[in-house]
C-alpha cells in the first residue's frame, strides 16, 4: 500500500518531494519523497497510528534547528507537526500552567510569556525552532532548560497516547529524556507570573550577550558539540586552533568555534568531515572526546 492509500480519508496535507534544506535552519539536506502536515492534535494521532500500523517509517520534524539531514535526503515519511500551534493559559498568580502544542514556535511562546508577565523561559531567548524540538532535547541556555518548566507532556509512545509526568522522565542536559519515536503533541508548562518589565530585561540581556557571541546572520545549527562536564566545547575548539577551519562551504565560525556556519552551498558530507577533524584536534590536543549535540539523521532516518 502505498502512503496516499494508507491516509486515504483524513483531512491531512501531504507535500510530495520536497527539498529539506528548506525546512533547515543550517540550509542542508536533500530530497523526501512525502512529507505529512497534521493541523491538529486529533489528525496527528490518526496518521502516526497508520503509519505505524502499516509499518511506515517516520521522521517527527520540528523547526530544523537541530539538524543534519544528508545531502541525498532521507527515505522515510517526515511528519511535519507545525501546524500544532494551540497556546492556552490556565489558572491564576502566582502561578500558571501554560498548555502548548508541539509545533507553537518557541519564540512565540517566549515573547507571549513576556508580554503577559510568566517568568521561566528567560533564557530561552532566542533560541529557533519548536516547543516539541525544544523539549525533545531540552534546549536551554544562561543556566535555565526547558525542563524545569515543564509540568507534563503529551505523547504518542508505540502509537499509544499517554501523559508523561516530569518525575517520570530521566532528562537531562539537552535530553528531554524521551525515547527516540516518541511523538510530542503538547506540553504543559508551570511558569510564575511577574513583572513583564522584569523579564523584558533580561530577554533582552540575554539577546544581546547571543548578538555579540554567535553568528546570528549565517545559516547555523546551534551549537555543534556538548560541552564537556565544566567545560566550554567552544572554547576547546578555539584553544585548539579550529576557528575558520573550512570544508567545502562548511566553516567553523571565526565568532563562535562551537557554530559551524554554511557559506552557501554546504553540504552535510563536509560538516561531518569538519566535525571530525575538530574532534581529532580537540581530543589530540586536551584528551577529551566532543559530542554531537545536533542530531544527526541518516538516509535511513535513524538519529544520532
Ligand atoms: C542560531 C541558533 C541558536 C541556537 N541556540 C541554542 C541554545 O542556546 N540552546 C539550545 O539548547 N539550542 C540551541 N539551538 C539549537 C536548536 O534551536 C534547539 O535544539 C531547538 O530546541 C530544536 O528545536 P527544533 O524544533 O528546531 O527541532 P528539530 O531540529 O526539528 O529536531 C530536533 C530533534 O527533535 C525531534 N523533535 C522535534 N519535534 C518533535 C516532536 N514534536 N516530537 C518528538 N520529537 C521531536 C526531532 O525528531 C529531532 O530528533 C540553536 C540553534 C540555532 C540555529
Amino acid at each position: 500500500m502505498n502512503l496516499l492509500e494508507i491516509l486515504e480519508g483524513l483531512n491531512v496535507e501531504i507535500r510530495e518531494q520536497e527539498l529539506l534544506k528548506d525546512y533547515t535552519t543550517l540550509k542542508i539536506g536533500g530530497m523526501v519523497r512525502y512529507m505529512v502536515v497534521p493541523e491538529d492534535v486529533q489528525t496527528a494521532t490518526e496518521v502516526v497510528k497508520r503509519l505505524r500500523e502499516s509499518s511506515v517509517d517516520f521522521f517527527v520534524l520540528g523547526g530544523g534547528s537541530n539538524l543534519l539531514v544528508p545531502d541525498s535526503g532521507i527515505e522515510c515519511v517526515v511528519l511535519l507537526l507545525r501546524g500544532l500551534k494551540n497556546i492556552q493559559i490556565l489558572g491564576q498568580a502566582p502561578s500558571v500552567v501554560v498548555y502548548a502544542e508541539s509545533g507553537v514556535a518557541l519564540q512565540g511562546l517566549v515573547s507571549l510569556a513576556m508580554k503577559q508577565g510568566l517568568s521561566g523561559l528567560e533564557g530561552l531567548v532566542g533560541i529557533p525552532g519548536s516547543l516539541g524540538g525544544a523539549v525533545f532535547g531540552n534546549a536551554g541556555a544562561f543556566g535555565y532548560e526547558i525542563m524545569n518548566v515543564v509540568e507534563e507532556i503529551d505523547i504518542l509512545r508505540k502509537g499509544s497516547r499517554m501523559v508523561i509526568k516530569k518525575e517520570d522522565l530521566s532528562y537531562g542536559y539537552r535530553d528531554g529524556g524521551l525515547l527516540e519515536g516518541d511523538v510530542i503533541l503538547s506540553t504543559r508548562l508551570r511558569l510564575e507570573v511577574t513583572e513583564p518589565e522584569r523579564i523584558k530585561r533580561k530577554m533582552i540581556e540575554y539577546l544581546n550577550i547571543k548578538k555579540q557571541t554567535q553568528p546570528l546572520d549565517e545559516p547555523s545549527a546551534g551549537c555543534v558539540f556538548k560541552n564537556p562536564p565544566g567545560e566550554s566545547a567552544g572554547r576547546l575548539i578555539d584553544l585548539a586552533g579550529c576557528k575558520g577551519l573550512t570544508k567545502g562551504d562548511i566553516q567553523v565560525s571565526t565568532k563562535h568555534a562551537n557554530f559551524f556556519v554554511n557559506k552557501g552551498q554546504g553540504r552535510a558530507e563536509d560538516f561531518i568531515a569538519l566535525m571530525d577533524e575538530v574532534r581529532e584536534r580537540v581530543l589530540r590536543i586536551f584528551s577529551i572526546e566532543l559530542e554531537p549535540e545536533i542530531r544527526i539523521l541518516t538516509k535511513g532516518c535513524t538519529s544520532k
